[in-house]
């Protein structure tokens, strides 16, 4: 089964030809001051291909040079000399760059004049700190591309459950998700919680080929997600699916079979991590033991808790798929004892018994 999750037509993005040459070097603002965890920041320092020091060095061919500015990551001394990029670029002097927002965004309306949900630097007049969402105004409209890093980032994930007080939301939701960069492009959205560490780079190399002029922009579904990693459920992509197809259902966390009795929403969840694994194809959620539970998902969490509990569908299809898997299972389990066994030619007798015909014999 695949769940249809809705395509954008690329042949009416704009083209490479059309909108410029493309750009030799280019900074990357990245805040991690949403409501977030740097969860994002940590895991995409494990991307294998490219790895991040590639990335910085230049060693990817044909990708502009690029100034990479994240906290986390910063060879700066840390605050004002690291905010320098960011408060150049509120004044215009730092084209182009790429805005990552790493976290939810919070809604500062509803504690408006009464104090701040997060913040990233100071007002050097005031002293008062200046909010994520007076960044993301003054910077988004000025960015070339606009990049949400993880869930929280691009549909408001854990921050903004149900009974959250700070209001949080994506960015799509704060900006509009008809917003479009300088570069034409919507904002583009690379779920997880966090981030698999290549789902992101790949994303991110795609846009920095595009800002080189050498790639049309990323093919992006209706949720503003890459296509080629979100296009496909989890299911589709994890190798304990055999047992499902089998109807042969774990019953504890301890067992190498289709979990989705314990809790895995593995088939309506678009993901690509049971087929990448997480790092360097180690790891990764159903298919090493632990249910997926929707984490790249913009219903995410609060339309799949409590997590292990068993999905109300996985009831319904594991039912009806029991008979023919118990037969099937069975079928299967007669031909394999016929397949284990070797052919009764392979002897050490003195007489041939192969079926060899001399005929054919010079
Ligand atoms: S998406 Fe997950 S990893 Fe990223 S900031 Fe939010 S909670 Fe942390
Ligand atoms: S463990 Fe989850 S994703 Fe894997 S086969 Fe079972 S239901 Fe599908």
């Amino acid at each position: 089964m695949t769940v249809e999750s809705g395509t954008q037509d690329v042949s009416a993005q704009p083209s490479r030809a059309e909108a410029r040459d493309g750009f030799d070097e280019i900074n990357i603002l990245w805040i991690s001051e949403g409501m977030s965890c740097d969860g994002d920041t940590v895991s995409f320092t494990a991307a294998g291909q490219p790895a991040v020091e590639d990335l910085v060095q230049g060693l990817i061919p044909g990708l502009p040079k690029v100034n990479l500015h994240n906290k986390v990551l910063s060879p700066s001394l840390g605050g004002e000399e690291f905010l320098a990029p960011f408060r150049a670029a509120v004044r215009g002097e730092m084209s182009p760059f790429i805005l990552v927002i790493e976290g939810s965004i919070p809604n500062q309306n509803i504690i408006e004049g009464d104090g701040y949900w997060t913040s990233f630097g100071n007002d050097p007049e005031t002293g008062e700190p200046l909010t994520l969402n007076w960044w993301i105004d003054r910077l988004a409209p000025q960015a070339w591309a606009v990049v949400a890093a993880g869930t929280c980032a691009t549909f408001g994930g854990i921050h903004a459950m149900a009974g959250n007080p700070t209001g949080s939301m994506g960015l799509a939701d704060y900006l509009g998700w008809d917003f479009k960069s300088q570069g034409a492009l919507p904002i583009v959205n690379v779920p997880g919680c966090p981030i698999q560490p290549e789902n992101f780079m790949e994303t991110l190399v795609w846009v920095l080929y595009h800002a080189a002029g050498a790639a049309p922009p990323p093919p992006l579904d209706h949720m503003l997600r890459p296509q080629w990693l979100f296009g496909k459920t989890v299911h589709e992509g994890c190798d304990r699916a055999a047992y499902y197809e089998q109807g042969d259902f774990a019953k504890d966390y301890n067992s190498p079979k289709c979990q989705v009795k314990v809790g895995c929403w593995g088939p309506v969840v678009n993901c690509n991590v049971p087929k990448h694994g997480w790092m360097s194809g180690i790891g990764g959620c159903p298919n090493v033991g632990g249910v997926c539970i929707g984490c790249t998902m913009p219903g995410f969490p609060d339309a799949f808790m409590p997590f292990m509990d068993e999905p109300s569908g996985g009831a319904m299809s594991a039912t009806l798929i029991r008979p023919y898997g118990a037969l099937i299972r069975r079928l299967r389990g007669i031909t394999n004892v016929a397949l284990n066994r070797e052919p009764k030619w392979h002897h050490n007798e003195p007489e041939l018994t192969s079926g060899y015909d001399p005929y054919w014999r010079p």
